[in-house]
């Protein structure tokens, strides 16, 4: 086995293809982690096929949407790999894998070195530690899918040239639906348009489709409910995590997302997702459902918070009170600042001179505001925020409507360190892949604990391809 075809032979994307193709290893899914994979094993001498459901190139998942951070959880990837290790174990409260753990902490700065030897460009910010590698040109954090012209877009469009280019085979569109076995060859069944399907015979599958974000049956399944702004790519359905889970795959850590505070509204309005965010003026405000109660510590911070109204009684009536002056100081932040964002652009923002006022005004219990503000007036009195300045006293009140903003899923298929998928034994199941959103075990826990998912989809799609390509 092994050996790329010719450099002449044309790419599936535009061409009638044949009924069944075969392969030594079948990427699902066009995005950082796909793409990692089927290059490294293409490097290795295996013949790829890469499936990608969108007809857009190089693909359309949140790769190519993202910021562009290759961060781990919020530090410089290249840091000591125990460090690392340490912090997501701590974040996700014991709930992340330690294998899992280890093989990423061990393989951080080995994939960004990597990314760059493919020609990817990563810029520095010395200042900030979760900046120090970054896709450039950076995404600019306005709302809206933006993708043309930045890094990401540019590096996996490379990728995905050079691939071509050395006889790789992408079908594009082209939607992984089954997978089975039949002995030791995987046959993937793919959907193309209309009925049209094909056939991918191969001995190893990477599953790389990005989550089940954009599957709301799922989202009521795992996370415990579908009334959420999906601010993601539309393209994660889950067909990954289901092909796993038919041919014996466990799922893990499934209830948390990674994601950001929305204004309510951005379910009706483009103009209000992926950003502005409001992570970080309810760090010094009060989130609360109707009845007037917080539902988490908001300095916990914005993942864990959008974490909290989504597995709160009413995801979809939860509201952010804040006083003016937190509206003046964090409401101004940012390049898409919330102030004067929001009320520029339909977000549902009450004002009043009272905290009453401006709970009747939202249909919030009042006097139970009053008591939840209370208590954290109180509490800031002795330990005051990050900020260092007193919080919810001065008026006037602005109380936002709000929705939880689901970028991926935090849980998946269970892998091991080279990301082979496990059985419920614990047993790698031969051939089988899962990297980036569609693995599970790196991130998770009851506060939601977010390792950063680029550099996941960057670790595992490496180790996926480089594993599935000596196996070959
Ligand atoms: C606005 C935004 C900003 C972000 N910023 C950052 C950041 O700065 N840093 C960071 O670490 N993370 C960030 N993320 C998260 C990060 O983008 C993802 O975790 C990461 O890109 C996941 O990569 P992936 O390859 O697993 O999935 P994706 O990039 O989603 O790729 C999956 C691909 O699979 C394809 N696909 C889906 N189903 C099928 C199927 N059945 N058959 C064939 N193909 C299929 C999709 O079309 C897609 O192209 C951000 C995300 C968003 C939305």
């Amino acid at each position: 086995m092994g050996g790329g075809k010719g450099s002449g032979e044309r790419a599936m994307d535009d061409a009638a293809v044949d009924d069944t193709v075969t392969v030594d290893v079948a990427v699902v899914g066009g995005g950082l982690a796909g793409w990692t994979a089927a290059i490294a094993a293409q490097d290795a001498g295996r013949r790829v096929t890469v499936v990608e459901r969108s007809a857009r190139r190089p693909g359309w998942g949140n790769s190519v949407v993202s910021g562009g951070a290759l961060h781990a959880v919020l530090r410089d990837p290249r840091a000591n790999p125990a460090v690392l290790a340490a912090a997501i174990t701590e974040l996700t409260d014991g709930h992340a894998d330690p294998v899992v753990v280890q093989a990423w902490a061990a393989n951080a700065a080995r994939a960004v070195a990597w990314v760059e030897a493919q020609g990817g460009e990563l810029m520095s910010d010395p200042d900030h530690p979760h900046r120090a590698k970054v896709f450039a040109p950076v995404r600019v954090t306005e709302p809206g899918m933006r993708y043309a012209g930045f890094g990401v877009t540019n590096f996996l469009t490379t990728q995905r040239e050079s691939f071509v280019r050395r006889g790789g085979r992408v079908i594009q569109p082209g939607r992984a639906r089954s997978l089975s076995r039949d002995t030791d060859v995987w046959q993937l069944e793919v959907q193309r348009s209309g009925t049209a399907t094909v056939g991918v015979r191969a001995r190893s599958v990477v599953l790389a489709d990005g989550g089940f974000q954009a599957n709301p049956a799922l989202l009521r399944r795992y996370v415990g409910t579908d009334q959420v702004r999906r601010r993601a790519a539309g393209t994660g359905s889950g067909d990954g995590l289901l092909m796993g889970l038919a041919n014996g795959g466990v799922a893990v850590n499934m209830k948390g997302f990674y994601g950001h505070l929305l204004a309510r509204a951005s379910l009706e309005r483009d103009d209000l997702w992926p950003y502005p965010i409001l992570d970080l003026l309810a760090e010094v405000g009060v989130v609360v459902t109707t009845d007037g109660m917080r539902i988490v510590d908001e300095h916990l911070g914005g993942v864990t918070t959008t974490n909290a109204i989504a597995w709160s009684s009413n995801p979809a009536g939860c509201w952010l009170v804040v006083d003016d002056d937190a509206w003046q100081h964090e409401g101004t932040i940012g390049i898409t600042a919330p102030n004067p964002w929001l009320v520029a652009h339909g977000a549902t923002v009450h004002s009043a001179t009272t905290l009453r006022d401006v709970a009747g005004l939202a249909g919030i219990d009042g006097p139970a505001l009053e008591d939840s503000i209370a208590q954290v007036r109180d509490a800031t009195a002795t330990s005051p925020p990050r900020t260092g300045r007193a919080k919810l006293r001065k008026p006037p009140f602005h109380a936002i409507a709000l929705v939880a903003g689901v970028t991926f899923t935090l849980g998946g298929l269970r892998v091991d360190g080279h990301a082979r998928v496990l059985d419920d034994q614990s047993e790698p199941i031969e051939g089988l892949y899962a990297a980036g959103g569609t693995m599970g075990g790196l991130h998770g826990g009851p506060r939601a604990g977010y390792a950063g998912g680029l550099l996941e989809a960057a670790v595992f799609g490496l180790l996926a391809g480089e594993h599935a390509a000596g196996r070959s």
